[in-house]
């Protein structure tokens, strides 16, 4: 049962925590799923005993079992931030919106792609994630 999701956005601090993970976790690659709350993207699923190849994050988070998920992020260790053939293919099967962040790890260095590769649209938005759902009201 897949619902078609619209995403209006990430909420500023979910970009933060993926930045400040990407940054910690280098040289490796930092690798998760998103989850959106209300259209908004606000929770970053991080599998347990992600290996240090960078080659079999996004492998691995392939493997989850069925759930609901907006598209994932992973980090790349250099400001090089195109989706690699084996991005493409992933993106493909999970989700529309794929984050890729890259050096420096700052608000600018970042982007979204959708599940074929395209540039798209992620506004960020300034909600706070610990709020009730009925904030958008
Ligand atoms: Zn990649």
């Amino acid at each position: 049962m897949k619902r078609k999701m619209e995403i209006k956005g990430i909420a500023r601090d979910t970009l933060y925590f993926i930045l400040e993970a990407s940054r910690s976790t280098l040289p490796v690659e930092f690798a998760g799923l998103l989850r959106a709350e209300d259209g908004v993207i606000t929770e970053v699923i991080m599998l347990p005993g992600t290996e240090s190849s960078s080659k079999s994050a996004l492998v691995r988070l392939y493997m989850l079992p069925n759930m609901r998920i907006a598209g994932s992020v992973h980090s790349h260790p250099s400001s090089n931030i195109r989706p690699s053939s084996a991005d493409l293919i992933f993106f493909s099967k999970t989700g529309d919106y794929h984050i890729i962040a890259g050096l420096p790890f700052d608000e600018r260095s970042w982007t979204c792609y959708d599940r074929t590769g395209s540039q798209r649209d992620l506004p960020v938005l300034d909600v706070d994630v610990e709020e009730d759902e009925d904030w958008f009201d």
